[in-house]
């Protein structure tokens, strides 16, 4: 359909922030949308009166609960994977899988900076440095080659996001980390659902990790799991979750270097309702794809917005439906564009985070007030990484070039696509009005 077409007669040309009508006035339906399945979970732990089933002491407890393990086995069943540890975030669950790879103090771990900050900060938590590398124009993941420049000495590890719902390229990563002999942890809260050459995303690296914080895919409110093949990284992750440092001893198989355990352990009502999610984790999955699938041909053909699409062997499933914004072409400004947008009744963000490397904690390099631990224990050439331009393509991602929408998601409607497409089109129209100078 020409782009001409594509919008009803009787919308009012006149922009909303000019005093026309909007083109939406509804708001959207709320996501996460909880049915009978989690209610009974949740009613069934309430009835047996034990809201968690860990101990941490030597013993069948120290595993926790019976829905802990429950949901523990339905991750392995649906990733395919050998161990499954569930704990109360993904951010517990990544501190978790530093730890498991021995990272020590002042060893660095290269981390995308256009990410959620847990990604980076789990990192900090263990005593490892943070070294960001730069993410690639067109899907906002990890770019190798710049991975491949950041390597040092006392690189130890690549912690990969699968940001927004697209897998990084996982080959070319691999083959560095196999190279230089690292480890990859896999930061997946973004991208429950996606595949990477028919294999789910986290069971490619050493360690992946999954969020079922309120705002993802699916949810327990809080919580998260971590996923690996290797039987030490599992043992050393559930030392992590409940207490270790008083079970070790008891562990013949935990013959490696004492390990500090924290309490990142998962309650049975969340657990319950972890159990109930993941059995709609495809269907919600098939939504939001579908959904994306059909903006785009909404979108498609427009002069200023590059599209988001899956590479090659991947699957997208458009945790986030990203945008490339080119002013250049819409003749529009980016903050006008979206606020237009706004008064229409359709919510975009532009950009995502600021690039994380110019938050206080990295730009000052300080943590403590007293001690400059531990980035006082980094010695050359990626001192400077947290300066200002060290990763263009994310600080024009987010200053200039991006723009998103989270609301390709249940339980929202081709219609609401329609709303989005339309107002995005009568926007784009107004440019002459909207365009300042040029
Ligand atoms: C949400 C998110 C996290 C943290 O998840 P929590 O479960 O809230 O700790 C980490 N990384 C990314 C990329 C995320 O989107």
């Amino acid at each position: 359909m020409p782009v001409k077409d594509r919008v009803p007669r009787k919308l009012d040309p006149r922009l909303a922030i000019h005093g026309g009508e909007p083109v939406r006035k509804r708001p959207f339906a709320p996501h996460p949308v909880l049915g009978p399945e989690e209610r009974r979970g949740v009613l069934s732990v309430l009835k047996t009166g034990q809201l968690s089933g860990f101990v941490a002491k030597p013993g069948d407890a120290f595993l926790g609960g019976a829905q802990v393990r429950q949901l523990e086995n339905a991750v392995r069943r649906r990733l395919g994977c050998r161990h499954a540890v569930a704990m109360n975030s993904a951010t517990s669950s990544l501190h978790a899988a530093v730890v498991a790879c021995g990272i020590e103090p002042g060893d660095e771990v290269i981390v995308p900076p256009y990410t959620m900050s847990a990604s980076a900060s789990a990192v900090l938590m263990a005593g490892g440095i943070p070294v960001f590398a730069d993410v690639d124009p067109v899907r906002y993941c990890l770019d190798p080659a710049d991975v491949e420049r950041r390597i040092g000495p006392r690189t130890r590890a690549i912690l990969v996001v699968h940001l927004f719902g697209h897998p990084a390229p996982m080959d070319r990563l691999r083959a560095i980390a196999r190279k230089r002999s690292l480890w990859i942890i896999e930061d997946c809260a973004q991208a429950p659902g996606a595949m990477y050459k028919g294999r789910p995303v986290g069971t490619l690296g050493d360690v992946g990790v999954y969020s079922l914080n309120q705002h993802k895919t699916i949810t327990t409110g809080e919580g998260g799991w971590a996923i690996t093949a290797n039987p030490k990284l599992a043992l050393k992750m559930q030392l992590v979750r409940n207490h270790g440092e008083v079970v070790q001893d008891h562990l013949p198989e935990a013959d490696f270097a004492p390990v500090l355990g924290w309490n990142y352990r998962m309650t049975e009502l969340e657990a319950a309702v972890g159990v109930a999610q993941l059995a709609k984790l495809d269907a919600l999955t098939r939504h939001r794809v579908r959904l994306a699938e059909y903006l785009t041909g909404r979108l498609r053909g427009l002069s200023g917005l590059s599209l988001p699409e899956a590479a090659a062997g991947c699957t997208h499933v458009y945790f986030v439906y990203p945008i490339r914004y080119d002013a250049a072409l819409t003749g529009i400004p980016r903050d006008i564009f979206l606020k237009a947008l706004a008064a229409e009744g359709i919510p975009f963000a532009g950009g995502y985070v600021r690039p994380i490397y110019r938050e206080p904690i990295y730009r000052k390099r300080r943590m403590y007030e007293r001690s400059g631990y531990p980035f006082d224990l980094q010695k050359g050439a990626n001192v400077d990484n947290y300066r200002e331009g060290s990763c263009p393509v994310a600080e024009d991602a987010h200053a200039r070039s991006l723009i998103m929408t989270g609301l390709c998601r249940y339980p929202l409607t081709r219609a609401d696509m329609d709303d989005i497409a339309h107002a995005v089109i009568k926007v784009l129209r107004q440019r002459r009005v909207l365009g300042g100078p040029s």
